[in-house]
């Protein structure tokens, strides 16, 4: 490709509207324009990066064995009625309605329509075990759209979906799923890691992120620096604190008028947050429970449903006054007389401080075990820098990262609510049993630029890079310069290189900073002055120095390079 012929629009200046280091480059090396909050046009080299990660996504899907079909992304609003994800999703979804007024859903996802298809057409386990994909365009009503593609209302997904006849047929699936995005991952250029991760909304109760760390995520993820232990922070176990002993000091009242946060109970008594015990009361089931964390810790709702083997929400005032006997912000355990549940880290305490249960009154010197005793002592708490590790007790290091894929094992949560059932070698009829499998495409482009770019622009991993090669001829003027170029060019297409060619009349200087700012792994300079040694020059992105080369060596070389960078990816 020729510059001249094509649409590469790179800006000088950083666009006010970025905020992070992929879409501020997204938009200065022209990848893309944005048309409105949370849509972008991807512009050709864009474009073509975009096609090369969908390209390796689906090579790698089609390896482990997956079958592409393409699902509409209007969806008919009853099959989220029957699987019961409707107010699960709530706003997120983007609701239309037709002239006849029927009410469709534009797809966030595709479980619902995959599951009726499986419920339609597979019929006997001599059908199974089969994986289904697609890649499709998804919407979300996301109500802040922001960080460039990183978080859309459209968004390319490949989505994945496996059929079983048993948990063990399972199993195999979701390795073969996993296996396949390791590859794609590496092959994509991207350094990432595994995490555990909750299923949220999808169900199931076994999942993984594929999550490549860096500051611009909006995920946190708790990794060990010594064992393989990684988790999504939603999901991950602190090791134990150690327990304190148990403290002797008598517990008394002390007036706390209005103070109801713990900043205003610890300043206001000169204790530290880690001091005080925060009693939260929820409604599990529709029981009232109280939930005791640290001062200083915050209680994981998803934890603390697992517990209780029910959903929780925070109870509304009335309820907390009927059970504490006093105004929200003085609940305490000593007297109380409903389920508790105590995280662990409040072993960690003694001589604490919590409500009285009583109008403007806190307790000091309250001691579990002595004042009051806890229905269960368990983990529900979202870990926190400093926390150890699980497994090991090394320092759990937290850190951010980009969302690049997400593997579930579903079960047969949508199966037995949309009748996808089969028959079994002994003609009864079971439900499948399912796994899901998804990629965000356009993260895949986003999270190569977050991980490797400089000052002067992008460093393009060779796997997804938009062209693998740029050639530029200085001296645009002299025919000797610009037909060496153009012999270059053809060699260079002919051996199967994608090459772009800066054919600009531009000084070389505006040559040069846009080639370093779209980042094309290797750059080739015609110009007089290696010409004069017949030669030209070629340097890799990340070389300090061009080396001189003669031209008849160049596609040898280039071609070099370029199978060295793609396979070590894959190494
Ligand atoms: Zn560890």
């Amino acid at each position: 490709m020729r510059w001249s012929a094509t649409l590469i629009p790179t800006l000088k200046e950083n666009p006010a509207e970025a905020e992070i280091v992929s879409h501020r480059l997204m938009l200065r090396a022209g990848l893309m324009r944005r048309l409105m909050s949370g849509a972008y046009t991807y512009l050709p080299l864009g474009f073509r990066s975009l096609n090369k990660a969908l390209q390796i996504v689906r090579e790698e899907m089609n390896r482990a064995g997956a079958n592409e079909i393409l699902m509409p992304a209007v969806q008919p609003v009853e099959l989220w009625e029957r699987s019961g994800r409707l107010a699960e999703l709530g706003e997120t979804m983007m609701h239309l309605h037709d002239r006849q007024e029927r009410h469709f859903v534009l797809g966030p996802t595709h479980e619902e329509v995959v599951t009726d298809l499986a419920a339609h057409e597979l019929k006997s386990y001599k059908q199974l075990p089969i994986n289904l994909y697609q890649i499709q365009t998804k919407f979300r009503d996301e109500i802040r759209p922001r960080f460039g593609v990183l978080r859309t209302r459209e968004f390319i997904m490949k989505d994945a979906y496996s059929f079983d006849a048993d948990a063990a047929g399972l199993d195999k699936s979701y390795q073969a799923m996993f296996n396949a995005y390791c590859t794609i991952m590496e092959r994509c250029g991207l350094k990432y890691i595994v995490v555990e991760a909750e299923s949220g909304a999808m169900g199931g109760d076994v999942s993984a992120e594929f999550m490549v760390p860096c500051s611009a995520g909006e995920d946190l993820l708790a990794v060990c620096p010594e064992c393989d232990y990684a988790a999504n922070l939603e999901r991950a176990r602190p090791g134990p604190l150690p327990e304190a002993e148990q403290g002797d000091k008598p517990l008394t009242e002390k007036a706390t008028p209005a103070m109801k946060t713990i900043d205003q109970v610890s300043g206001f008594l000169k204790m530290k947050p880690k001091k005080l015990v925060k009693t939260i009361i929820y409604k599990a089931g529709g029981q009232p429970v109280a939930a005791l964390v640290r001062g200083d810790h915050d209680i994981n709702e998803t934890k603390l449903a697992r517990v209780l083997g029910a959903e929780v929400e925070p109870a509304d005032p009335e309820t907390i006054e009927k059970v504490t006997g006093a105004p929200v912000g003085f609940a305490g355990p000593v007297g109380l007389d409903i389920k508790i549940i105590a995280d662990q880290g409040v072993l960690s305490v003694c001589n604490f401080v919590t409500g009285a249960n009583k109008a403007d009154t806190h307790y000091v010197n309250v001691n579990l075990g002595r004042d009051f005793q806890p229905t269960e002592v368990a983990d529900i708490r979202f870990a926190v820098e400093g926390d150890a590790c699980a497994n090991c007790g090394a320092t759990l290091d937290l850190k951010h990262g980009i969302e690049i894929g997400h593997v579930f094992k579903l079960g047969t949560k949508y199966s037995s609510k949309l009748g996808a059932t089969f028959l079994d070698e002994h003609g009864k009829e079971q439900p499948m049993i399912m796994g899901c499998y998804g990629i965000g495409v356009n993260r895949i482009v986003a999270a190569a630029i977050e991980m490797s770019w400089d000052d002067k622009g992008i460093i393009w991993p060779m796997g997804i890079a938009p062209y693998q090669v740029e050639v530029i001829p200085l001296n645009m003027d002299m025919p000797e310069i610009t037909e060496i170029a153009d012999k270059l060019y053809s060699e260079l297409t002919d051996a199967g290189i994608e090459v772009l060619m800066d054919d600009r009349d531009e000084s070389p200087g505006i040559k040069f900073n846009d080639a370093d700012l779209i980042g094309l792994p290797i750059r080739v300079v015609v110009g007089k002055k290696a010409m004069e040694q017949g030669c030209v020059e070629i340097k890799q992105r990340t070389d300090a120095k061009p080396r001189l080369i003669k031209p008849e060596e160049l596609t040898a070389e280039v071609r070099k390079i370029v199978e060295f960078e793609l396979k070590r990816a894959e190494a």
